[in-house]
């Protein structure tokens, strides 16, 4: 529902008598979209309470259900636990799970790392990862996301992730994960229509620190940091009986969260 121009005028006026969250809440929502059930922790939380803070309204988007095989057979026995003593689980185990359950583990552990991050509403899009399969379809569907959510909320800010730089440190620069360059192509296929995209560097992580460059570093306040920490520590929660397998730990845990959460800022480029 949109106020009329009198209606919001008036309002205006009331409105400098609110606090100022407030007021600034009836401004665009930021929209962060997350490729995978963990990027929104290890590249954007910070900036998710920078704009909690400011009074923004977020909205946290899971693109994909991020279906993972490697996944299944370590919760299964099928190949070794990588965390050996450093496993929250004992570095043991063989459930007898399907990849539902891995879905549903990872997204438990998003939505709680969303709601700890105090989103205002979590969007799970249910949707295959099928950008290693059907690339240029994977980039229509993140492109009509986008547009979706532009249609919904006109002037939101879109948050993405990085994509292009999106490549583990030592890997050929040329081979980005496919999913996180989907998700920026669709993005900068909008760029002349819609102004307001930022991307994070989610690979920033695996570099060394001197390494995390960006266009816009933003170095996270305490508060923030904790946040953050918080956030990540949702992906090494361990509790089976209630599907928490610290699934995010055993795929990038030693490799991008344990340097994400030593390390309080957070690597944003720009469009162009
Ligand atoms: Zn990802
Ligand atoms: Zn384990």
């Amino acid at each position: 529902m949109e106020l009329s121009r009198r209606k919001a005028l008036a309002l205006g006026a009331a409105a400098a008598l609110l606090p100022t969250g407030t007021a600034e809440a009836a401004a665009p929502p930021a929209i962060f979209y997350s490729p995978h059930q963990d990027d929104e922790s290890l590249a954007m939380a910070g900036s998710i309470r920078e704009h909690k803070e400011a009074g923004r309204r977020v909205i946290l988007v899971l693109l994909t259900r991020g279906e993972n095989g490697g996944l299944l057979d370590i919760m299964n026995g099928a190949s070794d636990c990588p965390l050996g003593t450093d496993c929250p689980g004992g570095g043991n185990h063989d459930f007898n799970l399907v990849q539902d359950d891995i879905v549903h583990g990872r997204t438990a552990e998003f939505i709680a790392a969303g709601r700890g991050l105090g989103v205002d509403q979590i969007v799970v899009r249910d949707r295959p990862d099928s950008a290693w399969t059907d690339y240029a379809g994977f980039v229509r569907e993140v492109r009509d996301t986008i547009l979706e959510f532009e249609a919904r909320y006109p002037g939101a800010s879109h948050k993405l992730v990085n994509g292009y730089r999106d490549v583990i440190h030592g890997s050929p620069p040329d081979e980005p994960n496919l999913t996180h360059k989907a998700c920026r192509e669709a993005a900068a296929g909008l760029e002349g229509r819609l102004s307001d995209f930022r991307y994070y560097w989610v690979y920033g992580y695996t570099y060394p620190q001197d390494e995390r460059t960006a266009d816009f570093v933003l170095p996270l306040s305490p508060r923030q940091f904790a946040r953050k920490q918080q956030a990540l520590a949702e992906y090494s929660r361990w509790d089976p009986r209630h599907g928490r397998y610290a699934l995010g730990y055993h795929s990038v845990g030693k490799l991008m969260i344990d340097p994400a959460a030593a390390d309080p800022h957070e690597y944003i480029d720009l469009p162009g």
